[in-house]
Order: structure tokens, then C-alpha cells, then sequence
């Protein structure tokens, strides 16, 4: 059916190695509030913030990971920085009582940008579960 093939359409496109994005922060081609930056990986605030803080934190090279759902045991030592970055910015940035860390994979979890990144949200109290 056509909707099949504009889904079929859409997931290649998803998936490309096109850059993204990101690839332009990373590359400080287009503008981003940068708050933390080592060899790996890139933390700045989102654009349209859901929270007092709301980050994202990225692999500078995506290694393939356009989504979570791409990765292979290649890439553990990758997302696991990634996730020692992501509290470790929640700490400088206050998060101290909490904070909730999100990834969103694929068309159905509501992902945007085929680039892998870890979204840091706080400052306020949060409620589960989300939308
Ligand atoms: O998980 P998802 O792919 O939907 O999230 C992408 C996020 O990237 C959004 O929260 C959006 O606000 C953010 N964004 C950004 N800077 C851009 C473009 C998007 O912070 N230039």
C-alpha cells in the first residue's frame, strides 16, 4: 500500500548516514549552548526545553548509531560514556534531588533526529509515566 511504502520511505531515510543535524553542533556549523565537551561526546541545551534544565548529551561520531536500536556490542563502551556524562553534567548543572535520562528510539518513540542522544531533564518534579 502507499502508506506502507511512505513508512518503508521514511525508515531509510532514518537510517542513512546522511548528516544530521548534530553533526553540524558538533562541527559548530550551526549554533548550540554547549555545556560539556571531551573527546567522545557533546552535551548542549535542547532548543525547546520540556524541563527547568533539559540537555542533550551525543557521541560526537555517531559510529552508525542513527538510534539506539542500531547498536551492536561495538558501541557499549561508547553509550556507556555516554551515560557516565549524562549524570555527570546533571550534577554541575544542580539535578542533585534527580533528574530522568530518555532516549528515544524510532518512529513510535517519537525520535527526530537519527543521531543517538541521551535527553537529561530537571529542575522540577517530574511524573511518570510520560507521554
Ligand atoms: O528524541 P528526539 O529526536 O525527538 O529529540 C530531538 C531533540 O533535539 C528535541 O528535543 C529538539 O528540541 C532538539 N533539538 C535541539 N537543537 C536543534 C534541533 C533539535 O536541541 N537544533
Amino acid at each position: 500500500s502507499s502508506e506502507v511504502d511512505a513508512a518503508r520511505a521514511a525508515a531509510s531515510q532514518a537510517d542513512s548516514d546522511a548528516p544530521t543535524l548534530f553533526d553540524k553542533i558538533v562541527a559548530k556549523q550551526i549554533p548550540a549552548t554547549i555545556i560539556y565537551e571531551d573527546e567522545q561526546a557533546l552535551a548542549f541545551r535542547d532548543i525547546n526545553p520540556q524541563a527547568p534544565v533539559h540537555f542533550l548529551v551525543i557521541p560526537k561520531d555517531r559510529n552508525g548509531l542513527t538510534r539506539l536500536s542500531k547498536m551492536d556490542e561495538s558501541h557499549r563502551a561508547l553509550v556507556g560514556h555516554l551515560m557516565y556524562v549524562a549524570q555527570l553534567v546533571a550534577k554541575q548543572e544542580g539535578l542533585l534531588p534527580g533528574f530522568r535520562v530518555v532516549i528515544n528510539d524510532g518512529p513510535e518513540g517519537c525520535q527526530s533526529v537519527y543521531h543517538l542522544h541521551l535527553h537529561i531533564m530537571g529542575g522540577r518534579q517530574l511524573t511518570w509515566p510520560p507521554g
